[in-house]
């Protein structure tokens, strides 16, 4: 397994590789790696030919009073999280190297960001668009793999790829959860053991939306009002948002008549959880 540092040299490798006929494969991360970023890698394996890991915790996609000094680190772990996985090269850049200085250029989109997190993290999905979109210049893979669990980066992604015309495949792969169906993130290490009990509201609140939408129920505001309640039965919660909303164009819907997304963003502690789940009639 090759490890990277410098954006010149990735480049290189993977101009080399893509001159041989080899189809690549990447996954991006913040490290601190767990069954979810595997779950990524083991589809990245299938789908090409060479697999690029990059950890890179990236400072533009995190607000002023947020969590990016103490966002958790392991390289040690991680890179034997990655060589079990058969990752064949990890980039692990420094914010220096990403973001060289007198450097202006930002990629923004117009409307996917107005939506859920957007509204609570400004300048967050900026931050997201112009690291992927500098990760896929100097990677250059024909295939990227994102999880639904950060639904609305996936959607962003999607959409960037598309405006910008990158010639690469977006492939979005499923929640890897925990046995007792909490999603795996790298902010559940924050967790106290009792605030890791109480995290299980969100997936509880989903659960619950979707077995009412199976009986008949189309209103999505009777969802919120009952998730909102089973939020608010658990100790030191407080509610970000809960939006019910189109998948693609992520807009509030009125009335359920087809696939909704139900996604939510609350806070246990301090420390703030997002969750979602597609939920059909
Ligand atoms: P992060 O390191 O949190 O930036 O996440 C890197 C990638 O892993 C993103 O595409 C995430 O959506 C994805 N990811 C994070 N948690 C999970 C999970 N529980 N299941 C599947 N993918 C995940």
């Amino acid at each position: 397994m090759e490890i990277i540092k410098h954006i010149d040299e990735m480049q290189k490798r993977q101009e080399a590789l893509r001159l041989k006929g080899l189809r690549l494969a990447f996954v991006p991360t913040m490290g601190f790696l767990h069954k979810g970023h595997e779950s990524l890698l083991i589809e990245g394996k299938k789908r090409a030919d060479d697999l690029t890991l990059s950890i890179f915790v990236n400072p533009t996609q995190f607000g002023q009073n947020e969590d990016l000094s103490t966002y958790p680190r392991n390289i040690e772990g991680d890179l034997a999280i990655a060589e079990r996985n058969g990752v064949d090269a990890v980039f692990l850049p420094d914010a220096k190297e990403i973001y060289r200085e007198g450097s202006q250029t930002f990629v923004n989109l117009d409307i996917l960001p107005n939506y859920l997190c957007g509204l609570s993290r400004p300048g967050h999905f900026r931050g997201v668009a112009t690291v992927v979109t500098k990760l896929f210049n100097i990677v250059k893979p024909h295939v990227a793999i994102f999880g639904s669990k950060d639904f609305q980066q996936l959607a962003i992604i999607r959409q960037m790829t598309k405006d910008l015309n990158f010639d690469i495949e977006i492939v979005g792969a499923p929640t890897f959860r925990e046995p007792d169906g909490l999603a795996m993130s790298s902010r559940n290490s924050y967790l106290t053991a009792e605030q890791r009990q109480t995290a299980l509201c969100l997936i509880k609140s989903l659960q619950n939306a979707a077995d009412l939408v199976k009986n008949g129920e189309t209103d999505p505001e009777t969802l919120i009002r009952h998730a909102t309640a089973i939020i608010a039965s658990f100790p030191d919660t407080a509610v970000d948002y809960l939006t019910v909303c189109d998948p693609v164009t992520l807009e509030t819907v009125s009335h359920i008549t087809g696939p909704v997304l139900f996604a939510m963003a609350v806070k246990v502690g301090v420390t703030r959880l997002i969750d979602n789940m597609t939920i059909e009639p």
